[in-house]
């Protein structure tokens, strides 16, 4: 609805250029896309006219003096650009984030804004970010960058939950490491770590380990997003542990880390019953290794940490991050975007994805989702 007394500015990330004066080309900064429309010379002054101070009965009063151009062309004119997400309203009298809040995170608000209609659901995205609560467990290489960009990125309530001491060889793989912290657990140091970021955010931490007789049901049911990235015993065992329980209660989750067998893996958003789930990579990757026979290595003592550079720890991290924010800011539809588990690829800097699909008779997410809390 279009209302007089509304406030219009072209975004902040988008750039103009006229053509030939028949031409406006947008530029959108934040996603590299361009949008070109016909217009007249009336129509670039309109535009001009659009800064973030004039409300649209003060521009509708300079087109009519001017130009003799009726309200409604003006109307038209503002519709067409906020359906092309070229200009937003403002709403200085909102009250979704503290003034704080604004600040902080102001950048990301604004690249938020250029992926939904208008300014306030951008705020609105970071509203959701800081509503939500994630439990990660295992805070590793990847599960610790994970929490720290996570807390960075706003995220209101993050567990931790492991039962490991930070080690030297640390130093090398996690962003959190000090040498103060050596021989501490690492969920003491991260939160600590974490806090730093930001002090109103809440760390909760749990000092376990994964057991088969571990109870995880209750702390998923109280989370709003799971992080597995726990390699001990290892992956394959938690995430099939951990994407069960998920998938009952219909739990977004993302399984990442696994760095042994993946040199820097892409990890995966699991969406219950529209993504492939843990059960369903498992039949993948039964069926494709089916005719490998593991043969015994001749090696006795095989280097047992097998392991990476910090930057391909922390570009599976990121990669986690970003698809993690884009699912509970709710910025991109997931259900029809989201990426199967992949690989980077050292040498060439390539990005590889499995072939693996949602298996309709999974024993865990196949058919429609039965359970009712
Ligand atoms: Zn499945």
């Amino acid at each position: 609805m279009i209302n007089d007394n509304d406030i219009y500015k072209i975004k902040d990330s988008v750039d103009l250029f006229l053509s030939n004066e028949n031409y406006i080309l947008a530029y959108f900064m934040n996603t590299r896309q361009r949008k070109s429309f016909r217009v007249n010379k009336e129509a670039v002054h309109l535009l001009e006219c659009i800064d973030g101070t004039r409300n649209l009965a003060e521009i509708k009063e300079i087109m009519q003096n001017r130009y003799n151009i009726i309200s409604e062309y003006v109307n038209n004119v503002i519709k067409t650009m906020e359906n092309a997400h070229i200009i937003t309203k403002i709403n200085k009298n909102h009250n979704i984030l503290s003034k704080d809040e604004l600040q902080r995170y102001s950048r990301q608000i604004n690249y938020f804004g250029e992926f939904l209609e208008s300014e306030e659901k951008g705020i609105e995205a970071q509203k959701n970010i800081i509503n939500s609560t994630i439990i990660i467990f295992g805070i590793g290489a990847v599960g610790g960058n994970i929490a720290i960009e996570l807390a960075m990125a706003g995220v209101g309530k993050i567990i931790l939950y492991d039962f490991d001491k930070v080690e030297v060889s640390d130093a090398c793989r996690h962003m959190y490491f000090k040498e103060e912290y050596i021989n501490a657990n690492k969920t003491v140091a991260l939160k600590k770590e974490l806090e730093k970021i930001n002090k109103n955010i809440k760390v909760e931490i749990i000092q376990e380990s994964m057991k088969p007789e571990t109870k995880i049901e209750n702390l998923i049911k109280s989370v709003d997003f799971v992080v597995n990235t726990m390699d001990e015993p290892y992956i394959g065992y938690t995430a099939a542990k951990i994407s069960r329980v998920c998938v009952k209660y219909k739990i977004a989750h993302y399984i990442a880390g696994g760095f042994d067998a993946h040199l820097a893996s892409t990890g995966e958003l699991i969406i219950p019953y529209v993504t492939p789930c843990v059960e369903c990579y498992a039949k993948h990757f039964k069926e494709t290794l089916k005719d490998w026979k593991p043969k015994k290595h001749p090696v006795k003592n095989r280097y047992r940490e097998i392991g990476g550079l910090a930057s391909m720890s922390l570009f599976s991290s990121s990669y986690a991050c970003i698809e993690i924010i884009k699912y509970i800011a709710g910025l991109i539809p997931m259900e029809k975007n989201f990426k199967v588990r992949g690989e980077f690829l050292f040498p060439d800097m390539s990005l590889t994805y499995l072939n693996v699909e949602k298996n309709p008779n999974c024993p865990v997410c196949g058919g429609a989702w039965k359970y009712e809390s």
